[in-house]
């Protein structure tokens, strides 16, 4: 429940958007009194007969009197004249805010009429809407899971920002700090030349003289493009007129790209055209994805489940995992910034890998495929990569965002990254911080130091010996690929060995990186060639068929040129010192990492163990599975040193404990681990778990775990929010069901 934020709200203005967050603000009792000021005594009385205000004025200084929140909620231009009425009125604790669709002109009349801005003065703007105006069209829900976008100014106090935070955050939506330039440029290129286009092809088409032929037989595409058209003339007006600078330039971007599509027209160029035709399909359908994607994770409609009934299931087979991600990743980010081509096979193609791809994509690189985990990569070289035109999504992936952090902090120009729900909420300021010691510049503009990551470019990066304080090979990889650009030499000296796929890739193309002890250096300057990278199948993925594998009664699975390279083994390790059944054979390399079959029995009962805390930084994605596989052990494992666990996809210690508990397993959380009393009996293969609905809470690792524990579970197990498995194992029910394990999918 959330408690009362005000005491007095004064909305000036209560159309859309004032009347939703009135809505709100009532729903949720979030005010005492909620009073309205706006020019027509109807819309007051309506508002009044609506119950969504205690009084209204058409005088906005009898409103604002004694208000701790002023909410302008009208059109931006009226913004000065307003605010000259009401400055008089308001105490220097009160909160000023607006919603209108541009900021630096809402600031510039501000400081107009201000001189010194107040510390209550926070403008804000909600990225949600429609086309219907006016109070009745308001909505109580209109904010839920979209973007509240404030731009705080140097003047603006936190406490200000915190309590707009929770009123903005009690609709359900999510609040993003920006600055105020960066705002109107944002919303120049995402929304408002999209509103001038509909609007401009509309009248273009109108003020044909054959126009009713074409608006009557005018197809899906004309009715879709000019949806927006249908929005308030008067509002857009304002719009066009209040952000001129940001839109000419996006108007400008906007003539020169159809001048170079009207040129390959008109030259029948092709080729060229299919090109470019195809690049910004594949950018729409990533796109599509990424805001399908959203939906389901923002709205949490979970669109995709789990089923997993009681029965005595088998798992059996030989089979081939999908590709390594960590390595997909880089075979793209090392294959663009090559010289030369470069051919990847066994590309995981999971949402994650294909996040990273679509980025380089958008920096120019041309890339063919991924068709069936095939992918070339044509390199730009060391200074290729170009401006992206809008920020580069990172979907779920935190490698991918981790990672480039450090290569687009030294690149020529500005970038930003974002990501969805879950990245956006992960510690980013953790590769910020050394970067900045390299001389980048590089914001975490989201709350608490997450994303988005907004980097300046232009800057002279120099080499550090930087000490990394936790072990992360994201971290290590991010400062050592800035050090590829930066001046001198660049080292990082890690606590404990982590993965290192990035210091094998970066030597497969041709690059010298040194490895002393847990020193890892390089000198900036070099240059990388294009390769051919075969991906090994991902031990991580794996290590659900392993556990799988462990915990069943009768169960022979092979799994084929697995990934073993030695900072990814600890799930094996941690496997063979609770007794399980795992032998590694046809040991060979591959595209400079070590790969080989692993073989899995169940022959008997598995036993808890103290697991080495040596081994915790080399199984780090695997401890959800091996949680599993604890449960099942006879006597009690005990986790220590995974601090980590706790800010990856989701808290994998808490919602670990929470789902094992839910299916009747004792643990408990600890700050750095969790201690799990097995309810395995040594030579026993009767079922561990009761049944449960399970919260997955969108993480992959998460969903796939649970569902292993299907193997040995007396009643129905359901894993919700599922659709997340597909970032890093596509195949992952398919394989299930081929070993004799069926797992029901209910979209
Ligand atoms: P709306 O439904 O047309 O409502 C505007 C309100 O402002 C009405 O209550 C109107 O009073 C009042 N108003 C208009 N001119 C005024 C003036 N000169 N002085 C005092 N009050 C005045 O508009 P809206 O869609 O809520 O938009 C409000 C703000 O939100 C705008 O700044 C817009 O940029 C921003 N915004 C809109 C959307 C969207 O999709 N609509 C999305 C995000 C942000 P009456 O009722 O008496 O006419």
């Amino acid at each position: 429940m959330t408690s009362v934020l005000f005491d007095k709200v004064a909305f000036i203005g209560l159309g859309l958007i004032g009347s939703s967050l009135a809505r709100v603000i009532r729903a949720k009792k979030l005010a005492r009194q909620i009073v309205a000021s706006t020019r027509s005594v109807k819309t007051l009385q309506d508002a009044e007969a609506l119950g969504l205000i205690d009084a209204g004025y058409t005088d906005a200084i009898d409103a604002v009197k004694a208000a701790d929140l002023v909410v302008l909620a009208l059109p931006v231009r009226a913004t000065e004249h307003v605010l000259k009425m009401i400055q008089p009125y308001l105490s220097p604790n009160t909160i000023l805010t607006d919603v209108g669709s541009t900021k630096a002109n809402v600031v510039e009349a501000a400081k107009a009429v201000f001189g010194e801005l107040p510390e209550g003065f926070v403008p804000g703007h909600p990225i949600a809407g429609g086309e219907n105006t006016g109070v009745h069209a308001g909505k109580v829900d209109l904010f839920a899971q979209h973007k509240v976008i404030l731009t705080p100014l140097e003047t603006s106090a936190p406490w200000a920002v915190e309590k707009l935070t929770q009123l903005w955050q009690a609709a359900d939506a999510e609040v993003i700090c920006m600055d105020v330039q960066k705002h109107d440029e944002v919303l120049a290129h995402t929304s408002h030349l999209p509103h001038l286009m509909a609007f401009n092809l509309v009248e273009q088409l109108a003020t044909r003289e054959d126009n009713l032929d074409i608006f009557r037989y005018a197809a899906g595409g004309f009715r879709d493009f000019s949806r927006i058209a249908a929005s308030d003339p008067q509002m857009w007006h304002d719009i066009f007129f209040s952000n001129k600078k940001a839109i000419l330039n996006a108007v400008d971007g906007f003539e020169t790209q159809l001048k170079a599509i009207r040129h390959l027209i008109e030259e029948d160029d092709s080729q060229a055209l299919m090109g470019l035709l195809e690049h910004a399909q594949a950018a729409r359908q990533h796109f599509n994805h990424m805001l399908a994607k959203k939906t389901v994770m923002e709205k949490e409609l979970v669109t995709q489940k789990f089923t997993i009934l009681p029965k005595e299931h088998q798992f059996k087979g030989t089979f081939s995992i999908p590709g390594d991600k960590s390595v997909s990743h880089r075979s793209i980010m090392f294959g663009a910034i090559a010289e030369g081509t470069t051919h990847v096979t066994g590309f995981l193609e999971g949402e994650d890998a294909l996040a990273t791809l679509q980025s380089f994509k958008d920096m120019g690189v041309k890339i063919e495929g991924p068709e069936n985990g095939n992918v070339t990569i044509h390199g730009v070289g060391m200074s290729g990569l170009k401006v992206p035109e809008k920020a580069l999504y990172m979907g779920n992936s935190g490698t991918s965002m981790r990672l480039l952090s450090g290569m687009l902090a030294a690149q020529q120009f500005d970038t930003v990254m974002t990501g969805d729900a879950s990245l956006s909420k992960r510690p980013m300021e953790r590769i910020a911080k050394p970067l900045r010691l390299m001389g980048a510049q590089i914001q975490t503009t989201g709350e608490k130091g997450t994303p988005p990551v907004s980097i300046t470019g232009k800057q002279v990066l120099k080499g550090i010996q930087y000490e990394l304080p936790m072990a992360s090979a994201q971290v290590k990889s991010g400062i050592l690929l800035a050090g590829l650009w930066a001046e001198g030499e660049t080292s990082v000296t890690e606590p404990e060995p982590t993965r290192d796929h990035t210091e094998r890739m970066l030597r497969a193309f041709g690059y010298e990186v040194k490895t002393e002890g847990n020193k890892i250096s390089l000198v900036g300057g070099g240059k990388l060639v294009g390769t051919n990278i075969q991906v090994p199948s991902d031990i991580s993925s794996a290590a659900f068929f392993m556990v799988g594998a462990a915990i069943c009664k009768d169960s022979d699975v092979t799994l084929e040129a697995v990934g073993i390279n030695p900072t990814r083994t600890g799930v094996i390790e941690i496997l063979k010192q609770m007794g399980g059944d795992i032998t590694v054979q046809n040991e060979r390399i591959a595209g400079g990492e070590p790969i080989a079959d692993i073989r899995i029995r169940g022959t008997q009962t598995l036993k808890g163990i103290h697991i080495p805390e040596d081994q915790v930084p080399l199984a780090i994605d695997e401890f959800p599975a091996l949680f599993v596989a604890a449960s099942c052990a006879e006597g009690r494992t005990v986790l220590t040193g995974a601090a980590e666990l706790r800010v990856k996809e989701s808290d994998r210690i808490q919602v670990m404990a929470d789902g094992l508990q839910a299916m009747g397993i004792e643990c408990e959380p600890t700050a750095d681990g969790i201690v799990i009393e097995g309810k395995g009996k040594a030579g026993h293969w009767d079922a561990i778990f009761t049944g449960a609905d399970i919260q997955s809470h969108h993480d992959h690792r998460i969903a796939m775990s649970f569902s292993i524990a299907g193997l040995r579970a007396s009643e129905a197990i359901t894993i919700h929010g599922t659709e997340t498995v597909a970032t890093s194992f596509p195949t992952f029910t398919q394989l299930t069901n081929e070993a004799g394990f069926s797992i029901q999918t209910i979209d």
